[in-house]
């Protein structure tokens, strides 16, 4: 257990509450989670774009090899990601991964549960390759 602050009135409350004592906010335990991505393929290359998602909110477009550091509450989430048509008719599909982020996690591999994995007739989509609670 640890002392975290209450982003509403500023006392210091046990990380393990669902709410403050002192003003009933509710408790979030953020962490720190690295994204990385890359190009699942059936045929050669390794340019790929995509558009990332979490929990079907918009945080950015990532690429082959790219890493995206984000803070996450404890709790469920899901990542997905919607790779970008390029002019060879490859893309507008993606990866969609729920994950558990744990407090007591720390330098974790987190496993990678498949929702879906949507392939519409291209070859190649930015694919989710791991997720790590740093
Ligand atoms: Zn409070």
């Amino acid at each position: 257990m640890a002392l975290i602050k209450c982003k509403e009135c500023g006392k210091e409350v046990s990380s393990l509450a669902k709410n403050c004592p002192n003003c009933g906010a509710p408790i979030m335990v953020m962490k720190k989670v690295k994204v990385h991505f890359w190009r699942k393929k059936k045929f050669g290359g390794s340019a790929i774009t995509g558009s990332v998602f979490i929990d079907g909110q918009h945080i950015g477009i990532a690429h082959n090899g790219c890493e995206f550091d984000v803070y996450l509450p404890v709790g469920n989430h899901t990542i997905s990601t919607e790779t970008t048509m390029n002019q060879y008719g490859t893309g507008g599909k993606g990866d969609s991964r729920n994950i558990q982020i744990q407090e007591n996690m720390h330098q974790v591999n987190i496993e990678l549960i498949p929702k879906s994995t949507f392939l519409t007739g291209g070859w190649a989509y930015l694919a989710i390759k791991d997720v790590i609670v740093l």
